[in-house]
């Protein structure tokens, strides 16, 4: 689903750079985008809105750009900010997800205390492109046996198919290439 709102401002602050990190790969640069207070501002509240407030009790955010724009929706919506980290990286107890990637496999982790049953949990990152990542942050979620009240990215790459990973959750994403 797309959300909707005057997008043109967010798709001139995304820039391309080709042929990173590895040859082939077009990346989708967020940093003018964050760097341009419009901008910024108007990604968060797109997500804040779209959703609405009173909707959700925590927002997870993925390592390291979705930490970004999840930190300052979660202020939006008065919810909790919950990180969910590369393998090694958080200092507590931890519950961990591993998963594919194109010729390798990644493991995500969460505080085992970062979420309680029954929270509505909203999770946010930059790019949603095979979908691995999105649906292993949904396992996370739901190992807690709390509930994924729905997705934000701000950018999907239609063409990856992420959203075939997560079919039947309530994603959400602000500009689609
Ligand atoms: P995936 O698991 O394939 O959906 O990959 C999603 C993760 O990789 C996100 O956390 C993104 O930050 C990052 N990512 C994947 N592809 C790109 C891209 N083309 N440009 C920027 N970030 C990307």
């Amino acid at each position: 689903m797309r959300i909707e709102f005057d997008s043109s401002i967010l798709y001139d602050s995304v820039r391309d750079i080709e042929d990173f990190p590895k040859p082939g790969v077009t990346f989708k640069d967020i940093t003018p985008l964050l760097g341009d207070p419009a901008a910024f501002s108007s990604a968060v509240d797109a997500i804040v809105i779209s959703f609405g407030r009173g909707t959700i009790d925590k927002v997870v955010g993925i390592e390291a750009r979705g930490f970004i724009i999840a930190a300052p929706v979660a202020y939006h919506f008065g919810a909790g900010f919950v990180p969910l980290r590369k393998a090694g990286k958080l200092p507590a107890a931890t519950v961990e997800e591993s998963y594919e990637l194109e010729y390798d496999t990644a493991t995500l982790e969460v505080h085992s205390d970062g979420l309680a049953p029954g929270d509505r949990v909203l999770i946010v990152d930059d790019v949603l492109a095979t979908g691995g990542t999105a649906r292993a942050a949904c396992n996370l979620v739901e190992r807690a046996r709390a509930t994924v009240a729905g997705l934000a990215f701000v950018i999907e790459l239609e063409f990856l198919k992420g959203a075939r990973k997560i079919d039947g959750y309530d994603f959400r994403s602000l500009l689609k290439y």
